[in-house]
């Protein structure tokens, strides 16, 4: 009779909560990660993101091997995978930390269906947030659709806990299972190395964050964002260092819970728009221009920058992610839903709730989104944000003053976007 950890979105071994209810269970733990064909088939043979999940894969089996012990991975569709262990296994109970994104939502309530109908106990834990689902609401249990309100109501309620605890899974390791399964390679799961890589995350900036985030050329941000995406570092540990430490951060990590509610509570705005008084706008969708602006060419040097930024490194300083996003919507009235699934391609940090947010509040559509009257010039943020062209001169190698010509004049591209957007949202 043994327990099995379902790892996803949650690649550690330390404070990891659904883990540590499965390690205080009274059945010895085998640790799972299934490479779901559902997602594999669509990626392309050498995506980085999946390097950095077998990468991450690999330090939890070395880890675990430390103490006898090791992670089983399988590979195929969910279900199937699923079905084979409850023959091979004589499984009681599975634990697993929640996943709130739609696709997610759907599998994970037809596994629980197949395992309760062959007796299987399943308990599902909050891992990745600090508050989920409907913890944070109004006063009258409605969903906050703005962030200002959403920060104060969890800050408000963080403070009657902080800090929050973590789980000491060190302490219960002697409950995993003493076999030693093989991990499959790289190749083996149909995959190859990617020249793309995860940097290490980054912490020491921290004192004087709110000064330097702005500033792509500083390079002072804390590279978070795939470690909290994959799970390898937790959320609670970062909430209680960065809640002393300092307040801008930690409302950084707020958006990200805002935006994690907003795409639980409205599942619609995967890929509709939140306001949809702007399902009317008559957008160009220009192909030839959607080429130039993923190929960074627009003749725009910031706009640029950050495109062969996030296509030669799966990054982009979010600064400049605010610039392009607007660029495309606005100055070329390509709709959101293609910037954000050209994102969903190349970020390493690829997130559908801060992906569909954060591309929403550039096109105006979102919640608490940025007026559709209100369009970024992206000279002028290169002058205000990168004054000294130092970004811009690391990503565009054939830099000089005469750069390139601007694929759309400014002031034309904005007056066409707001007349636009004015024709098109009902009154
Ligand atoms: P830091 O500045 O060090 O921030 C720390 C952490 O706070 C980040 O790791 C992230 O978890 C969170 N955070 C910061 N800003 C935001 C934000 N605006 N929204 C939500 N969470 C935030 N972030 C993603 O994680 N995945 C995405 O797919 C994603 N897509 C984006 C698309 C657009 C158009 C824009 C404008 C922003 C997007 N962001 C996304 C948010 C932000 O750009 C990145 O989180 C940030 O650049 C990651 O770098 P960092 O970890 O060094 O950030």
């Amino acid at each position: 009779q043994v327990s099995l950890f379902w790892f996803r979105r949650d690649l550690r071994l330390d404070d990891n909560a659904g883990l540590f209810q499965a390690l205080q269970s009274s059945k010895v733990v085998i640790p799972l990660f299934i490479f779901d064909d559902a997602i594999l088939d669509k990626l392309p043979v050498n995506d980085a993101r999946v390097n950095f999940i077998h990468q991450s894969l690999s330090t939890v089996q070395d880890a675990l091997a430390q103490i006898g012990s090791s992670l089983l991975v399988k590979k195929g569709q969910t279900h199937v995978v699923w079905k084979s262990l409850l023959e091979e296994y004589d499984i009681q109970n599975v634990f697993y930390n929640k996943d709130y994104e739609p696709y997610a939502l759907e599998r994970d309530a037809a596994i629980c269906e197949l395992l309760e109908q062959s007796n299987v106990k399943v308990q599902a834990f909050k891992d990745q947030v600090i508050f989920e689902e409907k913890e944070i609401t109004k006063a009258d249990g409605l969903t906050y659709t703005v962030y200002t309100p959403f920060k104060n109501k969890w800050l408000e309620k963080y403070k009657t806990m902080a800090p929050v605890v973590e789980y000491d899974t060190e302490s219960l390791y002697a409950n995993f299972h003493k076999n030693s399964y093989a991990m499959p390679t790289l190749e083996e799961i149909g995959f190859e190395k990617s020249v793309i890589t995860v940097k290490p995350h980054n912490l020491k900036f921290i004192s004087n964050y709110q000064d330097t985030r702005d500033f792509p050329a500083m390079d002072k941000t804390s590279y978070l964002s795939p470690h909290l995406r994959f799970g390898t570092v937790s959320v609670r540990k970062l909430v209680n260092w960065a809640f002393h430490k300092n307040d801008v951060f930690l409302s950084e990590l707020i958006w990200r819970e805002f935006f994690m509610q907003i795409l639980f509570n409205f599942p619609k705005i995967a890929n509709r728009n939140f306001k949809s008084a702007y399902d009317g706008i008559e957008w160009r969708n220009d192909e030839a221009d959607f080429k130039r602006w993923c190929e960074g060419k627009t003749g725009y040097p910031m706009v640029d920058a950050g495109m062969r930024q996030l296509n030669e490194t799966g990054y982009m300083h979010n600064r400049v992610r605010m610039v392009v996003a607007s660029f495309l919507c606005k100055h070329l009235l390509i709709e959101w839903q293609w910037g954000e699934a050209y994102f969903a391609q190349k970020l390493l940090d690829y997130d559908m709730s801060a992906n569909v947010g954060n591309w929403q509040w550039a096109a105006g559509t979102g919640c608490d989104a940025a007026p559709y009257f209100r369009v970024f010039n992206p000279d002028i943020q290169q002058k205000k944000f990168d004054e000294k062209g130092s970004y811009i001169r690391k990503w565009i190698k054939e830099f000089d003053l005469g750069y390139g010509k601007p694929m759309v004049e400014h002031a034309m591209a904005r007056d066409r976007a707001i007349a636009t957007y004015k024709a098109g949202i009902l009154k």
